[in-house]
């Protein structure tokens, strides 16, 4: 059997070695867009923040790709904020494009093979018996389909020597623009963060104009080093499957709707492919997929339907809302890591 993969980044890499550990006879070929694997302009298309939970230490980056481990978060909206305490070693702010890279290692020394530097544009040349869609947000094969995708918009900045570096701390900062913004430590050498906004209902904001008034009202100071903006999947993208093609990462399994995250949604949807695939069994990816991330998306898509619907009243109830949200979390846990405690 051969399977192809679209795109090189943390899902397709994840996908290729789930193949290799579950059949280690099945041809697996990686189609890489750039020129190398991690180290390209899209390896850094991120706020970098991962982390893991007891299922998912696998995907524990190796000390190479973390930029800084992350010990605390602080959550604010409005003039609440809530601290979740980490455990060590489970959150990070990763060097993405090292992780990447480590993976990519990885894969090659399995057998896999890699087209570098080609774009895939037309994925019906592929010959594979079983395609991988991997090509992030936009999906390249959902584009040439026509089918569904549903997207907001991320920015952020690189910012050295900022005045608002905190060390090992995360935070977040809910808007009533309806997104939220975040304010990340990445090097304490030269006090570096990443700094974005994303996911916004009004859609007529202006990310960049956005992020600028938001550091001026912080007094947010520093030199920008690196700029780069993305989009970002909401939640489950439908379908998960279509014929001989499954979609993972960005192009299927999306981000977590309450805050963007989906590097671990990206790693651990490959995961699972690779399980279904080497037995030419799609529809079991899509079902485990739907049981893994189906109930939070549940919830984060109709927080974010009520935050859109409340905004067109008055933005500041979305504030209102996300407090609700974040204070019923506080005492359901119906979203907290299980190495987190809240105060
Ligand atoms: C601004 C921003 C900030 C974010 N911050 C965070 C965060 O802090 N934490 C978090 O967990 N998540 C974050 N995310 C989300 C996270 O980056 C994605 O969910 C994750 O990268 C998805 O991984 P992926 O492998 O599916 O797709 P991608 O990382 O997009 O990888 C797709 C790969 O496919 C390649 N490719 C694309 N098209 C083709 C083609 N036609 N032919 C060949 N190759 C192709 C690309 O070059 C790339 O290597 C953020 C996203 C954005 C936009």
């Amino acid at each position: 059997m051969q399977v192809d993969i679209i795109g090189g980044g943390l899902s397709g890499l994840a996908t290729a070695l789930s193949i290799k550990e579950h059949d280690s006879s099945v041809d697996v070929i990686v189609h890489e867009k750039h020129k190398r694997i991690g180290y390209n302009r899209d390896a850094r298309k991120c706020g970098e923040a991962h982390s893991i939970e007891s299922f998912s230490l696998k995907w524990k980056p190796p000390k190479d790709a973390i930029a800084t481990p992350i010990y605390q978060g602080k959550i604010t909206s409005g003039k609440k904020t809530y601290v979740f305490e980490r455990k060590p070693d489970t959150a990070w702010i990763l060097d993405r494009p090292a992780f990447i890279s480590s993976l990519g290692k990885k894969a090659e020394k399995q057998g896999i093979e890699f087209v570098l530097n080609y774009k895939i544009t037309d994925f019906t040349s592929l010959p594979g018996d079983i395609i991988v869609d991997a090509s992030g947000c936009p999906s390249v094969v959902k584009k040439s389909l026509g089918l569904n995708q549903n997207f907001g918009y991320g920015f952020q900045q690189t910012i050295k020597n900022c005045s608002a570096y905190e060390d090992n701390t995360l935070k977040i900062i809910f808007d009533q623009n309806g997104g939220y913004y975040w304010i990340f430590p990445r090097h304490p050498e030269n006090r570096e963060m990443n700094i974005g906004i994303g996911l916004t209902i009004n859609n007529n904001a202006k990310l960049p104009v956005l992020l600028e008034q938001f550091k001026k009202e912080h007094h947010i100071t520093g030199t920008i080093d690196y700029t780069i903006g993305g989009l970002i999947p909401e939640g489950l993208q439908y379908p998960l499957r279509h014929k001989n093609i499954i979609f993972v990462g960005d192009t299927g399994v999306g981000t977590l709707p309450m805050n963007g995250q989906g590097i671990y949604r990206a790693l651990l949807s490959g995961d699972i492919a690779g399980k279904y695939v080497v037995h030419r069994d799609l529809k079991g990816y899509a079902h485990e997929i739907i049981r893994e991330f189906g109930r939070m998306d549940v919830i984060g898509k109709l927080l974010l339907r009520w935050n859109s619907f409340v905004y067109h009243i008055n933005p500041n109830l979305v504030l209102a809302s996300w407090n609700k949200y974040h204070s019923l979390n506080q005492k359901l846990s119906f979203f907290k890591s299980e190495y987190d405690t809240i105060h």
